[in-house]
């Protein structure tokens, strides 16, 4: 039997990063986007943030932001949404993983669900130790706001650890922004 569609507004939370092609502008451009997404209505944007890059891959500095979304699209279709708007961006998968990017769309949160499909987990899985995604989100989500199967996202937020740099980008600041060297 097909599954049912989601007919009713959900709220999600989408992480965006870029670190290619003056990625502050990326971004922007990017929640500006996603405000005029069919189906959807963005909420709230989070002040975008200077973030060191994750794992091997010599590469510049990220800027990581978050955003909340009342969809009324399935998970399956916003990620189709995301990757359009990646693709859009000139995003080129070359098979490296935490490579660099022009912009990268994760769905982080979408309401209550959990989901573990070849091509999409919800939450996305990697998000209870990220600094880069856990201050963002709460600068525009309750401190209570519970992300299933990880907790509630105030105790995420005490739990992490020493991290690798990240500092808010001030509003307005121009678009191309140099992080510190770690
Ligand atoms: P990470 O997922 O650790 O942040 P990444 O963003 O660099 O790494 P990508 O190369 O952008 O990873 O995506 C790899 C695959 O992850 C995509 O093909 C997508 O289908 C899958 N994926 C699974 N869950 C999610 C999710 N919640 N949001 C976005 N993509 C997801
Ligand atoms: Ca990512
Ligand atoms: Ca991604």
């Amino acid at each position: 039997m097909a599954a049912p569609e989601h007919r009713a507004s959900v709220m999600a939370y989408i992480g965006l990063g870029s670190n290619l092609a003056d990625p502050c502008a990326q971004v922007r451009h990017a929640m500006d986007e996603l405000a005029v997404l069919a189906n959807c209505t963005l909420c709230f944007r989070s002040s975008l943030y200077a973030t060191a890059p994750l794992g091997p891959v010599a590469q510049p500095p990220f800027v990581n932001a978050v955003v909340s979304l009342a969809t009324a699209l399935t998970p399956l279709a916003l990620l189709g949404a995301l990757q359009g708007l990646e693709r859009d961006h000139g995003r080129v998968r070359d098979g490296t993983r935490w490579g660099p990017r022009t912009l990268d769309l994760d769905l982080l949160v979408f309401g209550e669900l959990q989901l573990q499909l070849p091509g999409l987990v919800v939450p996305h899985p990697e998000l209870d130790h990220r600094a880069f995604v856990l201050v963002p989100l709460a600068e525009i989500a309750p401190a209570r706001l519970l992300i299933p199967g990880h907790g509630h996202l105030q105790d995420l937020l005490a739990a992490l650890g020493d991290q690798d740099e990240i500092r808010r980008i001030p509003d307005g600041a121009p678009s191309v922004v140099i992080a510190k060297p770690r």
